[in-house]
């Protein structure tokens, strides 16, 4: 249960089962039509559990009948306990799709419980939860509904007025009604009511934390269009119009006096860090500091290159400071911190430190942002006199639609358009026949004197870093694939220690490494621009999203790249969701995709983003986020620190920690 974030009893309760399937018709066997879903009514004649000759698997077969004198097979594969629960003689609900097979009707696989008044598998509207590895929804069923009356405990939240105007159901009836449905009607009903509540939180914490903000006071950095252009003319290319347009929104942050919190978005590739240093250039020019945050010591180092290249024709002076600065170095890189005659300043989480301070600074860039937590943002707020201007800037592609309620407080740039000249990657689903071919590939492409990922899904829950898998793959690799290569490869995964780390990724960067295999775990948001394959090996675990910024890593260099998926899997639908990733090069048509064929929980990044587990879809709903953010900016007009609503703050408290970003 745990796995599933379920470790109170008022969890299990408000675990919300993510769909029903529809069992309320009963009917007896001779009105049974083949395809629908139904629960049929019957006593059972006999039952007994076999291996199958083919396939060796565990069968149980049951015949039925009912009044109606017709017979109807049942048969469950490798659910050998079902003989040792269900008894001929007894009258029992079988509910599922029935199929028509050489001219009998065969039930596979039903729900299955014994007649009674009050069926928790069949003959209503059933719950299906969200499951997981030896989990399931008939398992969790008999769990949670004996827990159904508790939900009178539960706070309601939503102030009477707006759930009158709303017309919306009282939490506690909600909640059980989510579970246990009397009928369609009643399901909606609570499904409206919880996505709204659900939406409704995280408005009202994200209109309060704006507000807040608001009230703050930043310095006015003035946008001068000479200085802008001089900038935009010494660039040794033209910028794309979506870099002008995010450019724009930014300086235009910059000169109000409360203090910018925005997010720039753009795929991998996608020129954000040219952006922030415009931002920076101006900062510089009127007298003020910039920070610029990096995850790890190679990306800090690699901005610093190019931050440093863009702006030492203006005078801007730049700086970098990381753990591993030496001490002596370090010292004197402080003095001129504090003394101000350093402008910008890059480096990683070294830069939090109680000792780092600013003599003016005005504006931070944090790269990656979700690779930070809260208190590290907030610790470096607190390095600055006035409430700092704040940039972040991520390569997950977080749909539109979503954009908008997910971050409330959050004014959004979006670099939608890819500099000219990018060549996309050539992507290919590799079906398991082709397996060897794709190794003689990969094998010309190193032999060319290029570079290789290969990614590595998290095979068990439990192998969280999956270093079981990596370390699998590295063995396969190194032992039967390319022997001859063997010392050309490497692991990277998630139980390194962040030194171990950079040292892998240092001698992939130098090239001494030709195959790199590595876990999702580790994100590699860095320049390799001699790497150009990228393979993934089981792509049907991951997102569209994920997958395409897997591909991001590669084709940033002159060589054409490529991107090869390997899946296991035969179902035509996992194919064609695969197959959305060969046809689209966009991150952000991807996460759509994705979204639409998932649902919210599987998108990439909200969770690293510190999004709370979003129960519902109601985020996905534009006329409901509308009235939702206007219910509460209406709620705060009217009580702003919502001193009449002690149940809703108690609970924006757990939303707080994602808004806190000021
Ligand atoms: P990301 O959005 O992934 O951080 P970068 O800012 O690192 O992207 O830019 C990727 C590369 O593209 C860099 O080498 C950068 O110099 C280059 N670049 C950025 N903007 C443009 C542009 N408008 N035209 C051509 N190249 C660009
Ligand atoms: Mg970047």
């Amino acid at each position: 249960m745990h796995r599933l974030g379920i470790d109170t009893v008022r969890d299990l309760l408000l675990h919300y089962p993510r769909r029903h399937r529809d069992f309320s018709s009963v009917i007896p066997i001779s009105l049974v039509q083949p395809g629908a879903e139904t629960t049929v009514r019957a006593r059972i004649l006999r039952i007994d559990a076999h291996w199958t000759r083919v396939r060796h698997m565990r069968l149980t077969e049951a015949v039925l009948s009912d009044d109606s004198n017709k017979l109807l097979t049942v048969v469950w594969f490798n659910q050998p306990y079902v003989a040792k629960s269900l008894h001929p003689g007894e009258e029992v609900f079988v509910a599922g799709r029935v199929e028509l097979e050489r001219g009998r009707l065969v039930l596979k696989n039903p729900e299955y419980e014994l007649a009674s008044a009050d069926p928790q598998h069949a003959a209503r509207l059933v719950p299906v939860y969200p499951e997981t590895a030896g989990l399931t929804s008939r398992w969790l069923r008999p769990k949670i509904r004996p827990l159904l009356p508790l939900a009178d405990g539960l706070e309601e939240f939503i102030p009477d007025e707006i759930r009158n105007r709303r017309h919306l159901l009282p939490r506690a009836a909600a909640v059980r009604e989510i579970h246990y449905p009397q009928d369609q009607a009643s399901l909606s009903a609570a499904r409206e009511r919880l996505a709204f509540e659900e939406m409704f939180v995280l408005q009202v914490a994200a209109q309060q934390a704006k507000r807040a903000r608001q009230r703050e006071v930043a310095v006015s950095i003035p946008f001068e269009e000479a200085a802008a252009r001089a900038f935009v003319s010494g660039l040794p290319f033209k910028l794309t119009n979506a870099q002008r347009v995010a450019a724009w929104q930014i300086l235009q942050d910059l000169q109000k006096s409360a203090p910018m919190n925005r997010l720039l978005e753009g795929d991998v590739g996608s020129g954000k860090t040219v952006v922030a240093t415009m931002a920076a250039h101006h900062t510089a020019r009127a007298g003020f500091q910039s920070v610029l945050l990096a995850p790890t010591e190679i990306l800090a180092r690699q901005h610093a290159d190019v931050v440093e290249t863009l702006l030492r024709p203006f005078g801007v002076t730049v700086g970098l400071l990381l753990g591993s600065t030496p001490p002596a170095q370090r010292a004197s890189i402080l003095q001129a911190i504090s003394e101000g005659s350093v402008s910008v300043v890059i480096g990683t989480h070294a830069l939090i430190e109680e000792d780092v301070r600013f003599k003016r600074l005005a504006f931070v860039v944090v790269d990656e942002q979700h690779r930070f937590g809260v208190s590290q943002r907030l610790a470096l707020r607190k390095k600055s006199e006035h409430a700092p201007h704040f940039l972040s800037m991520t390569a997950t592609p977080i749909p539109r639609t979503l954009g908008l309620t997910l971050y409330g407080d959050l004014d959004i740039s979006v670099l939608d358009e890819m500099p000219p000249g990018r060549r996309p990657v050539v992507t290919r689903l590799v079906s398991p026949d082709r397996r060897d071919d794709a190794y003689a590939f990969v094998r010309e492409q190193v032999a060319a004197g290029r570079q290789v990922f290969v990614l590595c899904p998290l095979i068990q829950e439990s192998d969280k870093l999956g270093v079981r898998s990596a370390t699998q793959e590295l063995e396969k690799l190194q032992g039967q694939v390319f022997p001859d290569l063997a010392r050309r490869i490497a692991l990277l995964h998630g139980r390194l220690k962040p030194a171990e780390k950079e040292a892998v990724m240092a001698q992939f960067q130098r090239g001494e490494v030709a195959i790199l295999v590595t876990t999702s775990v580790v994100e590699v948001g860095i320049d390799i621009p001699n790497a150009t394959v990228m393979m993934v090996e089981g792509a049907e675990r991951f997102g569209l999203a994920q997958l395409h910024q897997f591909r991001g890593r590669v084709g940033r260099g002159a060589h054409q790249s490529y991107c090869l998926l390997f899946t296991d899997q035969e179902d035509p639908q996992v194919r064609e969701r695969l197959q959305a990733v060969v046809d689209h090069q966009s991150g952000f048509d991807l996460a759509e995709i994705d979204l639409r064929l998932r649902g919210m929980g599987e998108l990439y990044g909200l969770r690293q983003h510190g999004m709370p587990d979003f129960k519902m879809e109601g985020l996905l709903d534009a006329v409901l986020i509308k009235e939702v953010q206007e219910e509460a900016a209406r709620l705060l007009d009217r009580d702003p620190l919502l001193r009449a609503e002690p149940a809703l703050s108690r609970q924006i408290a757990a939303y707080r920690r994602v808004f806190a970003l000021d």
